[in-house]
């Protein structure tokens, strides 16, 4: 991979910064809401700024133009989510799920006309999207699924339930996986369906997680009717489309990660500058300034290993098994910057976001709290390694996990 610029990249490059400072008002709207306490605000904040980006051209980079993409390169699209993250710009609401997981998974599975309909209301936000995999007995073992859709005349009829469901209370649609095949190997048995969130039979039950907000939900489908046009990919095609959706997960979707770590270390580096302990200013402390230097190290691991995975799908057109070196570093070294955060903050990091006392607007609490979800969600820590030893090492499987 070239890693230099292109002068056309370049010009791109400028293009969005010009674009981010004049709407630099904006950027500053996400530190308005405290999620906790204003998810309904800070969904509709995020709403207003993806159909403003998209409104300019800028949601969905590299999607091809027809669906209402830029029609962009990947290195562009990449320059984009590398100026985004530096500008600390907020992340587009449909980005984690509807455009980074469902719009791929439309683009290879989907039918033209399933391509018409969605695709260019992810862009735009005006249709939010969730993820309906996750089951109580059926995370890591995702081919368990028990949900099923029996098809009966011109349609699906779902009974279920799925855990986790991110998003699932402000979603339009789900990407849903359900059996339809009791009798099949059960990778085989399992179809994929685009289904709407209003439909009679659905029930969602927000669960409130250790930061405070209700970030995902469980969903119940009581005997829900989907027209045939909702099945995604092909009857009994459904494990074919989970693996696209979760090649995406693993891989590509970490390519905004990096440069946020980036700024997160660099104001770690500040807050160790401006912090003192027992009279010693805490960037002169030998042991941190060895964190610190090794986050530092990790941070640069990362953005080379995104290159090469970047460079793998511009030949291949597609994430390999190799997504999994990403996503599993780049969670577990998450979890290591979050705790040097809260070694620095000392006693004030027991300070929460609506403490009188917090510092830094009490962002580290709540990342450190958080960064422990990346090594679950898209396929845990221990489920990465089983990927890794068996399809990118050749090792004997242990199992069927995902
Ligand atoms: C913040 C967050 C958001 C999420 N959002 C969504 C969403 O939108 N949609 C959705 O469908 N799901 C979502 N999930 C669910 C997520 O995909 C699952 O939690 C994950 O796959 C793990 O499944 P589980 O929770 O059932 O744990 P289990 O599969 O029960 O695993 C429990 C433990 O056992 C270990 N384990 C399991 N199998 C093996 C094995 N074969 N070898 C070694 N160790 C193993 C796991 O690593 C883990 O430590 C989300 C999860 C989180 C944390």
């Amino acid at each position: 991979m070239d890693l230099n610029r292109t002068p056309e990249e370049e010009r791109f490059c400028n293009q969005v910064r010009t674009w981010l400072i004049a709407n630099q008002d904006d950027l500053k709207g996400d530190r308005t809401y405290d999620q906790a306490e204003n998810m309904d605000g800070w969904m509709a904040f995020l709403k207003r700024w993806q159909r403003k980006l998209y409104d300019a051209g800028w949601s969905g980079i590299s999607w091809p133009k027809e669906y209402g993409g830029r029609g962009a390169t990947i290195i562009e699209e990449l320059i984009f989510t590398e100026e985004m993250a530096r500008a600390k710009a907020p992340n587009l609401m449909n980005i984690s799920i509807g455009i980074e997981l469902v719009g791929p998974a439309i683009i290879h599975h989907g039918t033209g006309s399933q391509k018409m309909r969605y695709l260019p209301k992810i862009l735009s936000a005006e249709e939010i999207w969730s993820q309906g995999f996750s089951e109580p007995d059926a995370g890591s073992d995702l081919a368990s699924l028990r949900t099923v859709a029996v098809e009966k005349d011109d349609q699906f009829i779902v009974t279920g339930q799925k855990v986790w469901t991110s998003w699932a209370e402000y979603s339009d649609y789900c990407i849903l996986l359900a059996r339809t095949d009791p009798k099949a190997p059960k990778h085989k048995g399992i179809s994929c369906f685009l289904v709407d969130m209003r439909s009679p039979g659905i029930t969602i039950r927000p669960t409130v997680q250790i930061t405070g907000e209700a970030e995902f939900s469980e969903v119940f489908f009581d005997a829900v009717c989907l027209p045939r046009e909702s099945l995604l990919g092909g009857i009994n095609e459904g494990w074919k489309v989970a693996m696209t959706i979760l090649a995406h997960e693993r891989g590509t979707s970490a390519i905004k990660y990096q440069i946020r770590f980036r700024t997160e270390l660099e104001d770690l580096i500040s807050l160790s500058k401006s912090m003192t302990r027992d009279g010693q200013v805490l960037s002169e402390d030998p042991l941190l300034r060895q964190k610190l230097a090794q986050c530092y190290i990790e941070v640069e691991v990362l953005k080379y290993n995104i290159y090469r995975s970047v460079s793998q799908i511009m030949q291949s057109g597609k994430p390999g098994p190799e997504s999994s070196i990403i996503k599993l570093f780049w969670s577990e070294m998450d979890r290591r910057q979050k705790e040097i955060g809260m070694e620095l903050l000392g006693i004030y990091s027991q300070l929460v976001q609506n403490s009188k006392w917090k510092v830094d607007g009490g962002q580290w609490p709540r990342a450190f709290l958080w960064s422990r979800a990346g090594t679950i969600y898209a396929g845990s820590s221990e489920i990465q390694r089983n990927i890794i030893a068996e399809r990118v090492l050749g090792l004997p499987k242990s199992n069927d996990a995902k």
